[in-house]
């Protein structure tokens, strides 16, 4: 029995007929060389972005469920298109949808999740000795309609389908090759890192480091996939996501802004029990994620309740605010969509209190007013003015010596 290995490919790595019939041969060669590969794709180059658009010209508030209907077509155009790209190879190849393949999704339209998937269709088609190839970013749920799994997600579902079918490991082809100290657009001595651990992958990924969707790495981690970040242009080898190494070790491995994120302060809340239970148990009703919160107040009787949520949930996390805010008491709300989170990922930051002071260092010699702080055990991040973002990442990046990293 072959070997069975997952690539996906990304939008741009499919983004022409030219670069289709680049990545069949990539592929043809990973038969040749006799593993059974199963190939995720995305939607051609910018694709979606151009359903989005297609979408809000038509409705600025288009539903949820069309919206999945719409975007899990781009997805549809590639898988048949490489699929006929193989064939032109001799090979035999089929291409299948989230439905064919039997990805079952939560009812969330626009961010479902995986629950499980049916992997019969699969292995049918393997067994014949075929190449699957499977349309990223999309499932069904209950009720037989399309979901998507927010954007980004085609990674997410090369990790479950490499986990679902035991692949020996799960290949990410992008326009980087590899993951890098920081995204290489936006510091332009970022290094690229041979290997990364799942822990500091998740963190950066969550963090604003769009090479990976943060679920694939989730995923990843939960099933001990083996994950490979490279370039579907170079043969260049990636950057290797596993388990950690040593723990113990600090060292940093980059820096990530997230400028996708927008803060809303609750103000004069009542200092009592159960204001935060009601305010975060409406937004969690809605599907909204919060990340920071800081409660903090002036007096003893009241306080000020700051948190931040996705932009794309901005709009809706501001109007659940308003409309809890006379029921719990509190005197107004407060917004701020200009803001940037910007975090230093590594192992061992906590352990090490000179991390956090050159940090907070370099912001202060910027003069950078810190907003909100959060850390972890792999992490120390702050919310800061939109403004300084770029200028902070590039001093941070400088600081902590991470041209140096591989
Ligand atoms: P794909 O369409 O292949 O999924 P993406 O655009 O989603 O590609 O991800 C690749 C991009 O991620 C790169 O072009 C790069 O600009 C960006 N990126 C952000 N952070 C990092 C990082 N730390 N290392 C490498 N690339 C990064
Ligand atoms: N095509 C989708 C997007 O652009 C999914 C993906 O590429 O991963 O977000
Ligand atoms: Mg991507």
């Amino acid at each position: 029995m072959k070997q069975i290995i997952v690539q996906k490919y990304g939008g741009t790595s499919v983004g022409s007929i030219e670069r289709i019939r680049a990545v069949a041969k990539r592929v043809s060669k990973a038969y040749s060389e006799g593993y059974m590969p199963i190939v995720v794709v995305s939607a051609m180059g910018k694709s979606t972005d151009d359903l989005v658009n297609m979408a809000y010209a038509l409705n600025k508030n288009p539903s949820k469920r069309e919206m999945d209907m719409l975007l899990s077509t781009g997805e549809q155009i590639t898988i048949s298109l490489l699929a006929m790209a193989l064939q032109d190879l001799d090979h035999q190849a089929i291409s299948l949808t989230g439905r064919q393949c039997g990805i079952l999704t939560t009812n969330f339209y626009s961010n479902a999740r995986i629950e499980k998937i049916e992997t019969d269709r699969i292995e049918k088609e393997l067994s014949e000795d075929k190449i699957v190839i499977i349309a990223g970013f999309q499932g069904f749920n209950e009720h037989e309609d399309i979901t998507t799994l927010g954007r980004g997600g085609s990674d997410t579902t090369a990790v479950a389908i490499a986990a679902a079918v035991n692949a020996k490991k799960c290949e990410i082809y992008t326009d980087v090759d590899g993951v890098y100290t920081c995204d290489p657009r936006r510091v332009k001595d970022a290094a690229k890192l041979s290997r990364i651990s799942y822990d500091e992958m998740l963190e950066m990924a969550s963090l604003g480091a769009g090479v990976l969707h943060p679920r694939s790495v989730e995923l990843a981690r939960k099933f001990n996939m083996p994950l490979e970040v490279r370039s579907s242009f170079k043969e260049d080898e990636g950057t290797i996501i596993t388990g950690v190494d040593c723990m113990e070790k600090s060292h940093i491995s980059g820096v990530s802004i997230d400028n996708e994120t927008s803060k809303i302060s609750l103000l004069g809340v009542p200092d009592m029990p159960g204001i935060a239970f009601k305010l975060f148990s409406k937004l969690a009703k809605e599907n909204i994620k919060v990340d920071l919160i800081i409660q903090g107040g002036e007096s003893s009787h009241l306080n000020d309740i700051n948190f931040t949520v996705k932009s794309s949930d901005f709009k809706d996390a501001l109007r659940v605010c308003e409309a809890i805010c006379s029921e719990i008491g509190a005197q107004g709300v407060s917004s701020n969509e200009s803001i940037s989170k910007i975090s230093l990922i590594g192992t061992g930051i906590l352990g090490n209190a000179h991390m956090a002071e050159k940090f907070f260092h370099t912001l202060y010699d910027l003069g950078i007013n810190i907003q909100m702080i959060s850390t972890s055990e792999i992490k120390i991040s702050c919310i800061i003015d939109r403004e300084y973002g770029a200028e902070a990442l590039n001093k941070l990046h400088n600081e902590f010596e991470l041209h140096l990293a591989n």
